[in-house]
Formats: C-alpha cells, sequence, structure tokens
C-alpha cells in the first residue's frame, strides 16, 4: 500500500541528514551538486566517496526506466556510493584550499535505464532535487583511490569516462594547491561533447599551466582527421607520452583510472592458478602493464596503476 503524505513527511525527517546547498544542471542529465550534512564533515582525501540516498518514495524523473510495481519496498533508502568532485577554483577564481569544509560537491550523470528489468534506484529521483531538498549522506567517506602515493616530481596521468572525472577534479585541486611539479595529464571520455563538463575550466587551466594537458574526447563526434578516439587510443597513438615530453616512465608516473569498466580492463584473477588474465576488450591496464607498470590490487600489492570502476 503506497504510503500516506504524513508518513512520508515521518520518514524524511528520520532518514534525511543533508540538505541540497547548491544544484547546476549541465544539461537534462548532468548535474554538479552540493550537500550540506547537519553534522560536521568528517576530514577526507580527494578521490575518496561517500553514499547518497534517498526514499524509494520520492518521486522519479520522468522519462526513466519505469519500476516494476511492486519490485521496491518503498519505505526504504536507495543508496549509491559517490565520489567526492570538486569545481576546482573557488569563488575568486583561485585553486581553492582542497578540503570541503562544510559540503561536499558531486559530479552525478542521470542513468536513464539499466540493461535488465531493475529500473535505475537512485539518480532518477536525484534528478528530481531542487535547492534547499533534504537527503541523505553517509557520514563515512572512505576509499584507497587518492594521491598518497604521488611524489612531487611524478607525472600524474586522469583518465576518465563521463562523471569518472568527479575525483580527479578534486585531485586536481590538491595537486595545483599542492605546487605539484611534475605533469599532470587529463583526459576524459564522454559520448557527446556537451557531457564534459568541466571543458572551459580544463583548458583555461591548460593555457595557464606549463606543467598541465587536458584531453577531452567525444565518441559520438569525430577528431579533425574523422577518428573516432577512446582513451585507449590516446597512449596507443602517443598522444600522453608527447603531452609528457618523453614517454610515460613506470618508475616516476602515478596513472589513476575512474569510470566505465571497459576502459580499465581490470584482469581477472583464477582462483586457482593465481593468474590474471585480460578481459576481451583491451583496456588501460592491459596496454600499461605491457609498457612496464603495475596495477595497484591493495595493500601487499600496491602498484602505479590505480582504478576506481563506477559498476561492474
Ligand atoms: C566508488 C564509486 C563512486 C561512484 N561515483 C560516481 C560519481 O561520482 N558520479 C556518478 O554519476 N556515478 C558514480 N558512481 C555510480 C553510482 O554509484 C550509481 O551506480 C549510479 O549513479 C547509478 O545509480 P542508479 O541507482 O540510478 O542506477 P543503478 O540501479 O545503480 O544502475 C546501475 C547501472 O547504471 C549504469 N551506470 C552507473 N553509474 C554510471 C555512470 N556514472 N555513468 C554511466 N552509467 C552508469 C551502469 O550500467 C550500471 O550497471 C560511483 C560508483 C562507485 C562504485
Amino acid at each position: 500500500m503506497a504510503l500516506n503524505p504524513e508518513e512520508v513527511s515521518g520518514l524524511r525527517t528520520q532518514r534525511y541528514n543533508a540538505t541540497v546547498c547548491k544544484l547546476v544542471k549541465i544539461h537534462s542529465d548532468l548535474m554538479i551538486l552540493r550537500v550540506k550534512p547537519d553534522l560536521p564533515l568528517k576530514t577526507h582525501k580527494p578521490g575518496q566517496y561517500t553514499l547518497l540516498g534517498l526514499g524509494n518514495w520520492e518521486p522519479r524523473f520522468p522519462g526513466t526506466q519505469d519500476e516494476i510495481p511492486g519490485s521496491v519496498e518503498e519505505s526504504k533508502l536507495a543508496r549509491r556510493s559517490y565520489s567526492i568532485s570538486s569545481s576546482v577554483l573557488d569563488e575568486n577564481n583561485e585553486v581553492g584550499e582542497p578540503q570541503h569544509k562544510e559540503w561536499l560537491e558531486f559530479y552525478i550523470v542521470l542513468v536513464r535505464k539499466t540493461n535488465s528489468d531493475k529500473a535505475p534506484a537512485l539518480t532518477p529521483r536525484l534528478f528530481m532535487l531542487r535547492e534547499g531538498d533534504r537527503l541523505f549522506m553517509g557520514e563515512k567517506i572512505t576509499g584507497a583511490y587518492n594521491l598518497d602515493k604521488v611524489k612531487p616530481e611524478d607525472t600524474v596521468v586522469l583518465l576518465s569516462t563521463g562523471t569518472g572525472e568527479a575525483p580527479h577534479n578534486y585531485m586536481l585541486q590538491q595537486l595545483l594547491f599542492q605546487g605539484h611539479k611534475g605533469m599532470i595529464i587529463a583526459a576524459c571520455c564522454v559520448r557527446q561533447k556537451m557531457d564534459l563538463g568541466f571543458l572551459d575550466l580544463h583548458q583555461s587551466l591548460a593555457k595557464k599551466l606549463g606543467n598541465y594537458h587536458y584531453f577531452p574526447l567525444s565518441t559520438r563526434d569525430l577528431d579533425e582527421s574523422g577518428r573516432k578516439r577512446y582513451i585507449q587510443d590516446l597512449l596507443k597513438d602517443g598522444d600522453i607520452d608527447k603531452a609528457n615530453g618523453e614517454p610515460l616512465n613506470p618508475e616516476k608516473t602515478h596513472v589513476f583510472l575512474c569510470g566505465n569498466p571497459a576502459m580499465i580492463g581490470v584482469p581477472n584473477k583464477d582462483r586457482e592458478t593465481g593468474e590474471y588474465t585480460y578481459p576481451p576488450i583491451e583496456g588501460i591496464i592491459e596496454i600499461l602493464e605491457k609498457r612496464g607498470f603495475r596495477a595497484d590490487r591493495g595493500h601487499q600489492d600496491s602498484g602505479n596503476i590505480h582504478f576506481e570502476e563506477y559498476w561492474s
């Protein structure tokens, strides 16, 4: 039975612990969201993530896949992980201190439908939010995807698809704020150019800074030579080496991969033999491991390719 307005109001009071303090729609399906928690924010590192959530009782964005009636419990929260993002520059157009104090920023795409009968739970609800609305935000901020292993002279390569750029923008802010000495090369691959929500920012930073290069890629628009290019092509064709001024040196380079698992290409470990096999579609990990890099597989087995997959 559907919840009545009093029940909905009671659940919102009980379950929500944060407020939307800023919301910018880049277009109908892409937004920057700032969320201020009721309690003080915990310290965190650029690259980490937390949870956002809304009740299943909340309305869904028109034109998104319908939930099968009865398939979700209306009184529960839909919760998902989101990388903490950053717009890099503060209100004075300066690179601000990389530690959000009162709110966290997120960069989120609307998932209109999934490949199954199970409709996307959260984003169709997040895209109905307006400034001042309440929602759930996790108190815990977590994740091992961060710049801890990067030394000041290292080359840092930040490769993403879509909103996988979110943690990289915050990491870029940290690097710039710390006056990173090595090259910083970022690339983001999206379907359409309008999905590059931070294009102007990156292009102006690249113009201003001698050690920053940004590659925007959109697979629906061909490049000047009529090619459709993916992140893998930037490595194979030598564009990233060229931007770095010399071939990437595994001894002094850290590569960060975030977003679509097909771009990342995490190898599968055989439980019996312990051997790794790469996925059928060549991902960045395979390309780089053939060049002497090693995927970071956690505490005991750390490498110089760090990754965060947004789904499996
Ligand atoms: C550590 C971590 C950090 C994340 N950070 C972000 C972030 O900063 N911004 C963000 O938009 N998403 C992020 N995600 C994905 C996010 O958690 C949700 O999966 C996504 O918002 C879809 O939620 P949903 O409930 O609407 O759809 P679900 O019911 O969860 O449907 C999932 C399906 O949606 C698709 N999908 C999920 N995420 C994306 C995406 N980002 N772009 C395109 N297709 C996608 C995949 O096909 C996936 O199978 C992150 C995921 C993880 C694990």
